[in-house]
């Protein structure tokens, strides 16, 4: 008999746990337990929708324990604090600290014991690295559904001042030079644009992009080569007809030193610093890993051993420091297996990455300002799933079975960045991208041009609504939910 513990229900612990459980089966003696602090499941891409309210909350969330229930697998409702990969003193297996924060048992702590372990904690939304930054200091975000809620509130009353006359700047974007996702800064902005437009309120309102990217379309991957009809254009030309277009202002290769009430501090990579004023400024966390730390057997403090600096947890991946031009694609991890121990795993965002996709870039005052490589959420599902196969591998047929593959040199990604939500004026821009990191000894531009792609038009709205329906059909396991791809 085996147990297996998860550590966070989101994309990619949400995808492992039910995966896993499938395939080992519902009546079997194995054990499947999640341990994730909150009570629901967040399908946080269309968190965009609600930090403009074309969506409320409840369309997004969904308490997990009735599926945990109906599909036999194990509920915590608590945040893991530590690891003991080496078990302890009591007992040989592993085993992970966790403490509660719902069901009836919030504050008290618990050592759950496991034979495989999944580390899919995500991120830790790292406010507190700009000075201001995020819902407690003095600008707004769309990473959580209560943070997107408190947006949408927010915008709402910024275009009721529109509508009375007053001229306002809508700051939207990364709030720090080491930031990811800068796709969804990118959709949000275009969100607002439409919200604005449809408003009848455009015409006052100044609408800024900041972000840590040097150009635009670099999203953290170094940019894409699209080609159409022979010809090659790069993401950036794409991206920047659409600013152009929507009369969208970008401020590129920003690092936010501080935010100030209605000012926003930043130092571009000329090294100049810079001051705007705004009336609405949704900016974006850098990212971190949740923090856990990790003991051996005696107690003793082997955090390091596991974790990055940034947290994150290390995997099979090539760590070695090495100049941007040495960068290979075989850096990247493809099994996802934490070095020295064959029973625990980092998928999605929780895993430390080798570096960054992105070429780094310091400002003329040695300030780093270049964006982190994002883990997108079809990447980070194929990721949980691949170590839940794995773990059914070894748990099947002995702990030497074979581990599976999914490395992102080889996984593609879609980013399908709507434009307002609305099924007959809505639109959006859509970019595939295969793979997510380059390849340049397989691919003269990095990527396979028959696969990397940039479309825009309201198909490409229909397609991201459908993907919200689809997704929490998948995540509500409900009839066929496993045919779904990640
Ligand atoms: C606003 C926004 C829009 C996005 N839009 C898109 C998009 O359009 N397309 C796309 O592909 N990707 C998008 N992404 C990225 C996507 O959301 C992530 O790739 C994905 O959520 C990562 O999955 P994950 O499982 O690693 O982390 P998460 O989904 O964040 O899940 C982490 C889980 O761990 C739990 N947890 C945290 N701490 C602990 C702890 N100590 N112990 C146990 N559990 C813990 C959390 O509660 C959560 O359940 C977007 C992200 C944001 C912020």
């Amino acid at each position: 008999m085996a147990d297996v513990v998860i550590l966070g229900a989101g994309i990619s612990g949400h995808t492992a746990a039910l995966h896993l459980r499938r395939k080992l089966g519902r009546g079997s003696e194995h054990t499947v337990t999640v341990v994730s602090p909150n009570s629901k499941w967040n399908w946080i891409p269309s968190n965009i929708w609600v930090g403009v309210g074309k969506m409320g909350k409840p369309d997004v969330v969904f308490p997990l324990e009735p599926v945990y229930r109906k599909k036999g697998i194990g509920f915590r409702q608590a945040k893991a604090v530590a690891l003991w990969p080496e078990g302890d003193a009591d007992d040989p297996r592993g085993a992970v600290d966790v403490e509660y924060t719902g069901q009836g048992r919030a504050g008290t702590t618990e050592r759950i014991r496991y034979d495989y372990l999944v580390n899919a904690t995500g991120p830790k939304l790292r406010f507190e690295a700009t000075p201001g930054l995020g819902p407690d200091g003095h600008s707004l975000s769309v990473c959580t559904a209560d943070h997107a809620t408190e947006a949408a509130r927010s915008l709402t009353e910024t275009i009721e001042r529109l509508r009375a006359g007053e001229e306002q700047t809508l700051v939207v974007g990364m709030g720090h030079g080491t930031c990811t996702c800068e796709g969804a800064a990118f959709e949000y902005v275009f969100n607002v644009d439409h919200e604005l437009r449809e408003a009848g309120v455009r015409d006052r309102a100044r609408l800024v992009y900041l972000t840590n990217e040097e150009r635009l379309g670099d999203f953290g991957v170094d940019g894409m080569t699209f080609e159409e009809q022979g010809f090659q254009t790069s993401s950036e030309m794409w991206t920047a007809s659409l600013f152009r277009e929507r009369g969208v202002e970008a401020i590129l290769g920003a690092h936010v030193t501080k935010v100030e009430e209605g000012v926003v501090h930043y130092e571009t990579l000329d090294g100049e610093f810079h001051a705007l004023a705004f009336d609405f400024a949704m900016l974006l966390p850098p990212f971190g890993g949740v923090g856990l730390a990790a003991y051996d057997a005696e107690g003793g403090d082997i955090t390091d051993r596991l974790f990055a600096p940034s947290g994150f947890m290390k995997v099979d991946a090539d760590y070695t420091a090495k100049p941007y031009e040495e960068w290979r694609a075989q850096d990247w991890p493809e099994t996802y297996q934490t070095p020295g121990y064959d029973n625990i795993f980092a998928v999605g965002i929780a895993f430390a990455p080798p570096h960054q996709i992105s070429r780094p870039r310091t400002s003329a005052n040695g300030t780093p300002i270049a964006p982190a490589p994002p883990r997108t959420g079809m990447p980070s599902g194929v990721m949980g799933k691949t170590a839940a196969m794995t773990i059914y591998d070894r748990i099947k047929h002995g702990a030497h079975a074979e581990a599976h593959r999914a490395s992102m040199a080889h996984m593609g990604a879609a980013c399908v960045a709507s434009a307002g939500a609305d099924l007959r004026t809505g639109s959006a821009a859509a970019m595939t991208m295969m793979p997510v990191v380059p390849d340049y000894a397989r691919y003269p531009t990095g990527r396979d041009l028959a696969a990397t792609r940039g479309e825009i038009g309201l198909s490409g709205h229909w397609v991201k609504l459908m993907l919200h329906h689809l997704f929490l059909h998948k995540a509500k396991a409900r009839l066929g939910w496993q045919f779904i791809p990640e």
